[in-house]
């Protein structure tokens, strides 16, 4: 039994800011205390289920969050950059389910914790075959690929709305209720840390329940970035057909060609200033 774990930061609570989110800010080690202690809260919870591997993805900003000494010495860690499979690299590995724990809802969504789709500064939306894709969703489908089901979300609350919407009956822990994009009542990390660790050990003990999330493929990839000049750059990689001034399509027969696809107009973008 193997249990894959997926950690961003924006979902955790007591986070609801850029900056307790950006390494070099003073309010960052406190938060990344608050993130390692969810997610030792879930590896606690996985191996009291039954787990007997744990990999952990350290799946925010620069990737190299997670303090290893720190976490529970159960589980493996992969940290840094590149990885292709970006915030699930390690689930084409053979897991049995996958956790998405610190997660945030989809750029636009309103009263939701720095809501973003992996780059709150290039990406103003992006639909996989016409649906709209938050991280979790994206993330899904590249788990679905790989035959690992979803058995865990937390983040704040329109966080579990969308996880809710996207793989009904999903087990999830609300972390905090966004008043508006960087504003929250947060619940008590303790009992937050609580529910997360009986609920990972619940997943596990019930996998049938878990959600195995099947994008039908080809993928037509619809991208609207922040500017013209980030879709004149993705213009650049063949096969992208410019739509408008900001939107581009990609049709791709495959999920992992979609995501890397994905994450190379993003690497782009990133060479532009904001
Ligand atoms: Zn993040």
């Amino acid at each position: 039994m193997k249990v894959f774990i997926s950690a961003d930061m924006e979902g955790v609570a007591g986070v609801s800011s850029w900056e307790q989110v950006t390494e070099t800010h003073p309010e960052y080690p406190p938060a990344v205390e608050l993130l390692c202690k969810e997610v030792n809260a879930a590896v606690d919870g996985a191996m009291a289920g039954g787990a007997k591997e744990i990999l952990i993805n350290d799946s925010h900003g620069s990737m190299r969050n997670l303090p290893i000494e720190k976490l529970n010495p159960c589980a493996s860690l992969i940290q840094g950059n590149l990885k292709p499979l970006s915030m699930v690299q390690g689930v084409e590995q053979g897991h049995d389910l996958a956790f998405f724990l610190g997660y945030h809802a989809a750029v636009g969504s309103p009263a939701a914790i720095c809501d973003h789709s992996y780059s709150s500064r290039s990406l103003f939306q992006v639909k996989w075959n016409g649906q709209t894709m938050s991280e979790a969703a994206l993330n899904a489908a590249v788990c679905g690929h790989f035959q690992v089901p979803v058995g865990l979300v937390s983040g704040d609350q329109e966080t579990i709305r969308q996880a809710q919407a996207l793989f009904p009956g999903i087990v999830t822990i609300s972390t905090k209720q966004g008043v508006s994009r960087f504003a929250a009542c947060h619940r008590h990390p303790v009992l937050v840390r609580e529910e997360i660790r009986q609920k990972a050990k619940w997943a596990v003990e019930h996998l049938d329940q878990a959600c195995l999330f099947c994008m039908k493929t080809p993928v037509e990839m619809e991208v609207t970035f922040t500017d013209t000049a980030r879709a004149d750059l993705a213009g650049l990689v063949p096969g992208t057909i410019r739509q408008d001034g900001r939107s581009v399509v990609y049709q791709t027969p495959g999920i992992v060609a979609a995501f890397s696809v994905l994450q190379v107009y993003l690497l782009m973008a990133r060479s532009l200033p904001a």
